[in-house]
């Protein structure tokens, strides 16, 4: 069984993931990996489609309700409910075979995923869910110690790009776009005193 950490990782994982290009071996995984999740946090499938069945359709559609769920938990930092219901009843038990409690979940596949996942991300620090800054990516991932990229591709990419640009050209391309911006304004505002701050740079 998964960690709690490996569970969430799981879910960020798939919800990133290209289905496009997923073979039916992927698919086979995917029912197995989600199948097991499931069961071992004990939430048991009782409505169709079952996992059994799920075709590349409905992992897709699962895979937007949890994009959904992170996107709004990311940009808004607002409990995701609003609106949505998920259903999912449950049952607190003693077990028959030891001393335990038992709470089983049950409902269908995409409620059940859902409500995991809040369960697993509750009392974590949601700082931690991030969208990936590197440009043309904005992947979420879940962030481990001081992380910045959703990938190691991502960070080799933007530092390649400060390799590229050393800051001598960088603060000579921003003294150029100053001085247009500067004439822009007069242009728009003549006889106009205008001064130009420059912005700050934010460390990216
Ligand atoms: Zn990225």
């Amino acid at each position: 069984m998964k960690t709690a950490e490996e569970q969430i990782q799981f879910f960020v994982d798939f919800a990133s993931r290209d289905l496009s290009i997923a073979r039916e071996g992927d698919l086979l995984n995917l029912r197995d990996d989600l199948g097991e999740l499931l069961v071992g946090n004990g939430f048991y499938q009782l409505e169709p489609p079952f996992l059994r069945d799920y075709q590349i359709e409905d992992f897709h559609n699962l895979q937007e309700e949890i994009r959904a769920f992170f996107n709004q938990l990311v940009e808004s930092r607002k409990p995701q409910s609003q609106g949505k219901q998920f259903t999912v009843q449950y049952n607190f038990f003693p077990s028959f075979i030891s001393n335990h409690a038992i709470i089983q979940h049950t409902g269908a596949v995409r409620d059940l995923c859902i409500v995991l996942l809040g369960f697993l991300l509750h009392l974590r620090p949601l700082d931690r869910l991030q969208r990936c800054p590197a440009p043309t990516c904005s992947k979420i991932f879940w962030k481990i110690k001081k992380q910045r990229f959703c990938s190691d591709r991502c960070a080799r990419r933007i530092y390649m790009r400060k390799y590229r640009n050393p800051p001598e050209v960088r603060d000579k391309e921003a003294e150029e776009s100053k001085r247009r911006y500067k004439k822009r304004l007069n242009k728009l505002f003549p006889g106009k005193k205008i001064r130009v701050q420059r912005r700050k740079r934010t460390a990216k």
